[in-house]
């Protein structure tokens, strides 16, 4: 993994591929911290988005990251 990388547990949506891929890690916005995730946990919302039940509304491209029920510490306050 290289510098400024992370490892996310991704679902393509039409192929229902998932794959562990490194993904840039993401820099927070005004008003927005960054959390380092210690642990995430799979929500109803994943079970749906793997049966084709759920579309991401603002989806760019056609993967999304499972796991957004999430727990851990702040990493970096963004500006604001
Ligand atoms: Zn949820």
């Amino acid at each position: 993994m290289s510098a400024g990388t992370m490892l996310a547990g991704r679902l393509n949506i039409e192929t229902k591929e998932f794959t562990l891929s490194e993904v840039p890690i993401p820099e927070p916005g005004p008003g927005f911290v960054r959390v380092k995730v210690g642990a995430a946990g799979v929500c109803l919302s994943d079970v749906h988005l793997i049966q084709g039940l759920l579309r991401p509304q603002f989806l760019q491209g056609s993967e999304v990251t499972l796991g957004h029920e999430a727990a851990g510490t702040v990493d970096l306050p963004g500006p604001e």
